[in-house]
Parts: C-alpha cells; structure tokens; sequence
C-alpha cells in the first residue's frame, strides 16, 4: 500500500468505529469477527435486496434455524415458504443446497475464498464477503455500493459494466491487510449512508481529502453506466379457483422462475412468455386485475382470471392444495402471486 492507500484505509476505519451501522449480522468495530454462519446468511439475503428488507427475515431465520446443521434439516418446501417475500428465489434454493453441503462436510464454514467459491451459490463477492467478515482474510470485496465509492475515489470513467476490472484493481490498492472485514463492511457503509448514487454527502466523507470525483466536482457523474436497453414486456395470465373458501393452489417445478414456491396455478407465462396458454379448467372464467411484476430480465404482466360460478365445485384437481382465502398471507405465496391475490380480493370488497 501507497502513503495515500493507508490514508484511505485509516480514514475509512476511524469512521466506521463512530458511525458502523448496527445490524443483527454483525460485530461492532474492532470486535472478533460473528458466526460465519450469521455472515453468510445475511450476504446471501442482502443480495439485490436491501437492509432494511432483510433484518425481520434474518431474525426469523435465526431464530427458527440458530445453526448451519439446522438449517441444513429443514425441509425444502418449509424454507420456500419463510424466504416468501425477499426474491430471487434461486438463492433460497441454493442457500439450502449450501448449508447441506457445509453440514455433511462437519458444520464449518471454509475461510479461504477459493474453498468458499466451491460452495453452493457462493459467487465471487459472497466468497470474498464471508472470508473478510466471518474470518478476518485480506479479500478484495467488491458489491454495488464499494463499485460506485471506488468508481468515485479513483474517477473511473470507463462504462459498467466494462469497467469491473479497473474497479476491482483500484479496490485491491486500497484493502489493507488488516482488517479487511472491518474494511469491507465500511465501505458498504460509506456507500449506504454518505456515498450515495444521488446527491451524495461528500461534505461529511472522511475520504473527501482523496476523492478525484470530489476534487473535480463531479461526483454524481459516477460510476459511468452504459445506456439501458430497454426491458421487455411479457404477458400472463394465472387463475383464481375458488371454492367453500378455499383457492386452488399449486407447487412449482423446483427450477426455473420462482421455482420449489407454492403458487396460483398460470399459464405457463415464464417458459413461453405469449400469455398463449390454454384454461386449465372448462367454465365461465372473468378476468379480474392485472397485476404488474418487474423481474430482472423482464416486465410482467399477469392477467387474472376467476372461474365463475360453479364451474370449481364440478373439477377434480391433481398435484395442489386447497388454501382457505382468509388465511392467503400465511400460504407464504411469493410477491407476484401475493399480489394476484390481492388483487382478486380487492375486486370483491
Ligand atoms: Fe463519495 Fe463524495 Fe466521499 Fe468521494 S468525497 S467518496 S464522491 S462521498
């Protein structure tokens, strides 16, 4: 490390000893490192989705599941059904895969970044996260927050995504070799709290002094992003069956779009995407809401249709359940189908 290298890691360390968020994952400033176990749920959570969505499901993990062997015995459809809610499904799916792996292997958690890369779900910033935190190792650890901080310190012009490889080899310069989990975790802070992508408040930055983004007063003007392309639109139509009180609801195939989540049965919108898909049931069915979902790829749109009548109380249904409507929050339904719900029942209040 340079002079202006060690200047940055000071600096960034004596902030985070005043200002460390207190979040339910970590250890204060200075403190041994938490539970590897805690550091990797929460990482795994924390992607794409914010703190402050993830610390009433954290808690609720820790405490039905305290250990990775416990969370490791927990049943697929049971974990499905607590991680409703926060997205992505894929990561649950692999959360699970990961802690049975770690428990068959005798419980702990590997320290080496290459040793976590072989884990279930463990790309290279979980890795790198994991071992600085829950370990202490030097490990350069880049997400959205760190990308824009050293985007702006080193005024990095270059477009993202191209520019990952100089972000990352500026961050390395200015990891220091001891504690690179404390340093980690305040540069995500930084970037949460005062490295903000609008109106950032370099005013109070302890990085200010070595801040070419500062200096030349463009802050905001990075990290530079390539032109969006525009996303596009599927359409879909999932379906209300409903009878003595109770709708009809189906599993999904364990891979693919929500996947392994209990849902309203649909038209097969994420496989074809067309909304094309044949009624799954013979009847007078009457269109009731459309229900608007952003996925990462893709827009959708998600028509639904409620089968009128007597048309339910006639049908025999294979490979579902029976849900009473009045206790549809409990069926653990992931966002998109929560919301087809609401919007079925809102149409009838
Ligand atoms: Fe970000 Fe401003 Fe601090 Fe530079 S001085 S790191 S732009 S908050």
């Amino acid at each position: 490390m340079d002079a202006s290298s060690e200047t940055i890691a000071d600096a960034l360390l004596g902030w985070y000893g005043r200002h460390a968020r207190p979040l339910p994952w970590r250890s204060p400033p200075g403190s041994p490192p938490p539970d590897p176990y805690r550091v990797w749920l929460s990482e795994v959570m924390l992607q794409q989705t914010t703190t402050a969505a993830v610390g009433p499901y954290f808690r609720r993990f820790i405490e039905r599941w305290p250990t990775v062997e416990a969370l490791a015995a927990a049943e697929d459809a049971e974990l499905m059904s607590a991680w409703a809610g926060l997205g992505y499904y894929a990561r649950a799916r692999n959360l699970l895969a990961c802690a049975r792996a770690v428990a068959a292997a005798g419980g702990a958690f590997p320290a080496e970044e290459a040793e976590l890369r072989k884990l279930p779900g463990l790309g290279a910033y979980t890795a790198a996260a994991v071992s600085a935190i829950a370990f202490g190792r030097r490990a350069v650890v880049v997400d959205a927050n760190v990308e824009r901080v050293v985007a702006r310190l080193f005024a990095i012009g270059e477009p993202l995504p191209a520019a990952r490889a100089a972000i990352r080899a500026a961050a390395e310069t200015i990891t220091p070799n001891e504690r690179a989990g404390d340093f980690a975790q305040a540069m995500m802070d930084l970037g949460a709290t005062i490295c903000t992508p609008r109106a950032p408040r370099c005013m109070l930055c302890p990085l200010s002094g070595e801040c070419a983004a500062f200096r030349a007063d463009e802050a905001e003007r990075y990290p530079v992003k390539a032109a969006k392309r525009a996303k596009p639109l599927r359409r879909g139509r999932a379906y209300w069956i409903e009878r003595d009180g109770a709708v009809w609801l189906v599993r999904r195939r364990p891979s693919g779009m929500l996947g392994g989540m209990r849902a309203l049965p649909d038209d097969g919108w994420s496989a074809r995407g067309d909304g094309s898909g044949e009624l799954p049931l013979a009847g007078q069915w009457r269109e009731t809401g459309v229900v608007q979902h952003g996925f990462t790829h893709f827009g959708l749109e998600l028509h639904v249709a409620v089968l009128d009548g007597d048309g339910a109380r006639a049908v025999t249904l294979s490979e579902g359940e029976w849900w009473p409507v009045n206790a549809i929050e409990e069926a653990g339904l992931p966002t998109l189908f929560a919301k087809a719900a609401r919007a079925v029942l809102a149409h009838r209040a």
